[in-house]
């Protein structure tokens, strides 16, 4: 069975020297174990943060050992009661083949209510991101009007599409080139999308929302932010679920120049981490599998092919080659 293993710490982008994809035998479950045949694991931005070695929300990966991640699969060994070989389960061993999982860090899946991958993202982690970012973290109210960066990815066109959907007045944004802006637009009912790489920030934001905004959702930090806080209105709420244009950065970035904004529009800045939601998980699956089934809701995800590529779709999700999840394929 072969795994990903952190090997050294990133210094700015992480390098194919950082990491190896090692080989290591496939142990039979302990009691209270399964062992999990992985089919789909995901890449996500926060894993750029568990390589460095700082105390944080999540502990740092350690040197010579797996990555960690959210992955999906099936059950081809079982030592634990109420889970059979054949069941599908979600965990948070991925980044290899084959997880020897405790039981109770396992959720059963059903391939029948939607396919595998989902549970990776629209209907899992980055769903749920994106549902309790808006709806409680936001405060979201129909009518708001709703700026969201990082559009085009799992979490972002997932907040677009939920504020549509719940009636707000007016949903704009951002994405990193020409397809995802038209995706924006097209078919996700965006109101108004903009290429962040195509000119300043707030100069965009500012033609697309002449009537300003009510809600931010931050995927990204650094100018949009920035660009957010100029097109606040009064009483403007944003959930600060992201920052990807920093993650990478050797130096910590200068704050929003304008933060002072806060105090005369009264706005609430509220940081977030989807853990603190899962209270809200009934609720988000009954909604999203709803809007799903109706059409409402679309999604899209990029699967890249194979263990041995792994590595290459975390850097293609950090800079920006994904539409959607990005997601890796075991087969
Ligand atoms: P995405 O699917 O959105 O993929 C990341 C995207 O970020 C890329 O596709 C790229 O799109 C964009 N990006 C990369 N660099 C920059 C940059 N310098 N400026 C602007 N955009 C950039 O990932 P997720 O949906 O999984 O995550 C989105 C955000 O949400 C991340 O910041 C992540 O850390 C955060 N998150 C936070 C959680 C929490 O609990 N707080 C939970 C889950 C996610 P483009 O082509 O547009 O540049």
């Amino acid at each position: 069975s072969r795994e990903w293993h952190l090997v050294a710490r990133p210094h700015g982008w992480p390098t194919a020297e950082d990491v190896a994809l090692r080989e290591v035998p496939v142990t039979e479950p302990g009691e209270g174990r399964i062992l999990v045949r992985n089919r789909y694991f995901s890449v996500d931005p926060y894993m750029r943060g568990r390589m460095n070695d700082m105390k944080s929300y999540v502990p740092p990966f350690q040197l010579g050992q797996p990555m960690e991640g959210g992955a999906v699969g099936e059950i081809i060994a079982s030592r634990a009661e109420g889970f059979a070989v054949g069941d599908q389960v979600l965990h948070n061993l991925g980044w290899r083949e084959y997880a020897e999982v405790p039981a109770a860090d396992a959720t059963k899946v059903s391939a029948e209510l939607a396919p595998l991958s989902a549970y990776l993202g629209v209907l899992g982690m980055t769903g749920l991101t994106a549902y309790a970012g808006l709806f409680e973290v936001a405060s979201f109210q129909e009518g708001d009007t709703v700026f969201v960066s990082g559009a085009g990815g799992a979490v972002g066109s997932q907040v677009g599409q939920l504020a549509r959907i719940k009636g707000a007045a007016r949903v704009i944004g951002s994405a990193g080139s020409a397809e995802k802006v038209r995706l924006l637009t097209e078919e996700y009912g965006f109101d108004a999308a903009f290429n962040y790489k195509e000119g300043p920030v707030a100069e965009q934001l500012g033609k697309a929302a002449p009537d300003g905004i009510d809600v931010y959702f931050d995927n990204v930090g650094g100018d949009h932010l920035e660009a957010a806080l100029n097109s606040f209105n009064v009483h403007g709420r944003a959930a600060i679920c992201g920052m990807i244009s920093l993650y990478n950065n050797t130096e910590p970035a200068p704050a929003p120049r304008n933060l002072a904004y806060v105090i005369g529009k009264r706005l609430r800045l509220q940081g977030m981490l989807v853990r603190d939601h899962v209270d809200l998980q009934p609720q988000f699956v009954r909604d999203v599998a709803g809007w799903l089934a109706s059409g409402e809701l679309k999604y899209r995800e990029t699967t890249v092919d194979g263990i041995e590529n792994g590595f290459d779709a975390f850097i293609g999700l950090l800079r920006g080659e994904n539409i959607g999840k990005m997601i890796v394929s075991l087969g």
